[in-house]
């Protein structure tokens, strides 16, 4: 039985989603105490138990603590069950979270699966949607699995009510891949995704996006601008997005608005996150840095091959992901400066 702390280093839910995938993933059961211990209202909550009963759906888990507010989980995975599974995370919790916890128990199953997803898809503190199908979806795709997702409608916290699509193929064999500089710039959009919003709106909402988009990559660069269509039944809410689409990877950065629209605040840090964007090196951005870890680990340990990335930045979630990872799978992560960013390497502790 492996034994978590709950409360090491960054000590957020992504602790309790790593090792739900990993002991699907690996077989090996865990006991997680002082879930969540640096969050605002620890233990787990609503998002976390859907992930939890999620990871049973498919592996058949005997598990102990999963209710409300609990702040210890014990979890004993059985074989994974691919096939058709619909999670329903009874609010607008993630339903994006609630996928990356099953995603990689199924890359390695036997058989493909087809998800249906209720729940959150546009939530602060987690991916949206889009941020799963462009940036992520292709990396996994690289290690030589399928997927492809397919959005069915939109759910912004806090009303919830959206659903997302995943048709997951496994791999015949995962392949790690690295992944040290981004290539050159292909496309810059930005959107403005705002259920029952006419389009002036969302073009004055998206101009000063556009504004520190265009100052930030000088005028010759040509910038997309979109402004789907949404019926007003799928807010309220509004999601302001830049997508920078690389020659080998895509990120999306993003705000979310509340009833009044997106406000300064989190403009000011849409430009933030930008300029940090911008003026690093490093192949993934923050997030993706810490998602990544766990795929990739998991194709390192497969073919006992070292595989290395570079990030923008390197966050204490990241480094928190590693050691959890690190307690499953016989893989061992190195960091160092490089440039302007970041070298993530992982390899195998008993190399083929
Ligand atoms: P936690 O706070 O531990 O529950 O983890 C939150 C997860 O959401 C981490 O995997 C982050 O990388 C991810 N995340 C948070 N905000 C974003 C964002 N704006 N875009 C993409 N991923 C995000």
């Amino acid at each position: 039985m492996i034994e978590l702390d709950g409360a090491t280093g960054e000590g957020g839910g992504q602790i309790l989603r790593s090792a739900l995938a990993l002991a699907m993933c690996t077989g090996q059961a865990f006991t997680v105490r002082n879930i969540r211990a640096h969050r605002p209202k620890p233990g787990l909550m609503r998002q976390h138990l859907a992930c939890v009963r999620a990871a049973q759906a498919v592996s058949g888990a005997r598990v102990r603590g999963d209710e409300l507010d609990s702040p210890t989980l014990v979890f004993e995975p059985g074989p994974v069950r691919p096939g058709e599974h619909h999670f329903d995370v009874g609010s607008a919790g993630s339903s994006t979270l609630v996928l990356q916890t099953v995603w990689p128990a199924l890359l390695q199953a036997q058989a493909p699966s087809r998800l249906r997803l209720s729940g959150g898809t546009h939530n602060p503190m987690a991916p949206p949607h889009p941020f799963i199908e462009r940036c992520f979806a292709p990396l996994v795709r690289r290690l030589g699995a399928g997927a492809e997702l397919r959005l069915l409608r939109h759910g912004f916290a806090p009303q919830g009510g959206g659903e997302i699509e995943a048709r997951l193929t496994p791999a015949a064999a995962l392949v790690p891949i690295d992944l040290l500089a981004r290539g050159a710039l292909q496309e810059a959009r930005v959107e403005c995704v705002a259920p029952g919003w006419g389009q002036e709106a969302a073009l004055q909402a998206l101009a000063p996006v556009r504004a520190m988009l265009q100052e930030l990559l000088g005028e010759a660069v040509g910038i997309a601008c979109d402004t789907p269509r949404v019926p007003a039944g799928e807010g309220p809410g509004q999601i302001l997005m830049v997508t920078l689409a690389y020659a080998h990877v895509t990120e999306v950065v993003c705000v979310l608005g509340g009833k009044r629209g997106v406000s300064p605040a989190a403009l000011a840090a849409l430009r933030q996150a930008l300029h940090a964007h911008h003026g690093s090196e490093g192949a993934l951005g923050e997030y993706l840095t810490d998602q990544w870890a766990l795929p990739l680990a998991l194709a390192v340990h497969h073919t006992r091959q070292a595989a290395a990335y570079s990030a923008t930045v390197l966050s204490l979630h990241t480094r928190t992901n590693f050691e959890v990872i690190e307690r499953f799978l016989p893989v061992r992560f190195e960091t160092a400066q490089a440039g302007r960013g970041w070298r993530v390497s992982v390899a195998p502790k008993h190399p083929g």
